[in-house]
């Protein structure tokens, strides 16, 4: 028999329902929600097309392909779809390594590869060699928007409110602020920074975007990933959450978030050892961080690490860890360590230099 007849690709129908998203789940907010009986078949664009041309334009021979995790899944039915449409000599090698954002490309597999394609995130830092595809969800997001709209105050008591979404719904901005213009508001919307692609969007590290003259701030996205970052960041704004994905309507409440983070801080207070943690990630690293924590310190360590995890940490033997990689590594995941786990602003406080009430959401600016 055929092997390939019997490989899954894209086209095939066991692949076309109940697609894994790539936004992160929290449940770590306590509010009375709205939820709206909507059902949607989520579906993405490879652009499988666009990808073969590419290859075919370059004369590439050796491919890699890099996928959040969410979709690592989908990989090989990639790879079978797109050997179908290539020249047998060409190679494709999946990404095993692991992936959350476009600050995290497998700088090996792009060394050996003559074509490099990212999916899922929007571009950090572009090259001649990455091709990056967002992945856009195809989810409708007017009618999670319109029952949204009974969170935000009237156009009338205060017209003015902030939008923001992520990449997998930046397809779907403009309809967005028409919808909101429409319904009488006006609608204030930026590009953060050099680390954000588009106007309007957010990453779990950088809510730029949310920098508006409005008091409230609707995220129309999966999850309570980012807009809990957003809330933490800009607690002085109210932010309304439209998820389309889940079809839930909900405020983001960093409370219980920030009683966490004090906890702790408190934790490490009596810590007399510390591992200060520079990642290798090509878009994590804040040298600069590690170095102004190690010369205040002599009994700071500096430990590099591509994956931060508790595991990795577990023979070091040290009372506290400061994480200068990814921010949302210390807040969402720092219940998992065995120690305390802080940012670099909690480690001031922790240490004393800095008064509590200075506590602000680790954010990431810049690229690399
Ligand atoms: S550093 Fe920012 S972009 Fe990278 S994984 Fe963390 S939140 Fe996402």
């Amino acid at each position: 028999m055929d092997k390939k007849m019997e490989a899954p690709t894209l086209k095939d129908p066991r692949c076309t329902n109940n697609i894994m998203g790539v936004e992160l789940e929290l449940d770590i907010e306590d509010r009375p929600k709205s939820r709206m009986e909507l059902t949607y078949e989520r579906e993405w664009d490879y652009e499988l097309d666009q990808i073969v041309e590419a290859i075919k334009e370059k004369g590439a021979k050796t491919i890699g392909l890099q996928f959040p995790e969410g979709l690592k899944r989908r990989g090989p039915m990639i790879v079978n779809d797109l050997k179908e449409k290539l020249p047998e000599d060409v190679v494709v090698a999946i990404s095993g390594q692991p992936c959350y954002g476009a600050c995290d490309l497998d700088t090996h597999l792009l060394k050996r590869s003559d074509l490099f394609v990212h999916f899922g995130h929007s571009p950090m830092k572009t090259s001649e060699k990455i091709i990056y595809v967002p992945l856009y969800s195809n989810v409708e997001v007017l009618p999670i928007m319109k029952l949204a709209l009974r969170e935000l105050e009237s156009p009338s008591s205060n017209p003015d409110v902030g939008l923001v979404t992520t990449t997998q719904h930046r397809n779907k901005f403009e309809e967005m602020k028409k919808f909101l213009e429409d319904e009488g508001y006006i609608v204030h919307t930026r590009r953060g920074d050099e680390r954000l692609t588009y106007e309007g969007q957010v990453l779990g590290c950088n809510y730029a975007s949310a920098e508006v003259d409005a008091s409230q701030i609707m995220y129309v996205g999966g999850g309570k990933f980012h807009p809990l970052g957003l809330a933490m960041v800009h607690k002085e704004k109210r932010v309304v959450i439209a998820d389309p994905v889940n079809n839930l309507v909900s405020i983001a409440d960093a409370d219980k978030f920030i009683k966490q983070r004090y906890a702790s801080i408190h934790k490490a207070m009596s810590a007399k050892t510390w591992g200060i943690i520079y990642c290798t990630k090509i878009g994590q690293g804040r040298w600069e961080l590690v170095e102004e924590i190690i010369e205040d310190n002599k009994n700071a360590y500096v430990i590099t690490l591509d994956e931060i995890t508790p595991d990795r940490l577990l023979n070091f033997k040290l009372d506290a860890f400061v994480n200068t990689g990814c921010p949302r590594i210390s807040t969402d995941d720092g219940p998992r360590f065995k120690k305390p786990m802080l940012t670099p602003q909690e480690y001031w406080i922790a240490t004393g230099r800095d008064p509590l009430e200075s506590l602000a959401f680790d954010t990431f600016h810049g690229t690399w």
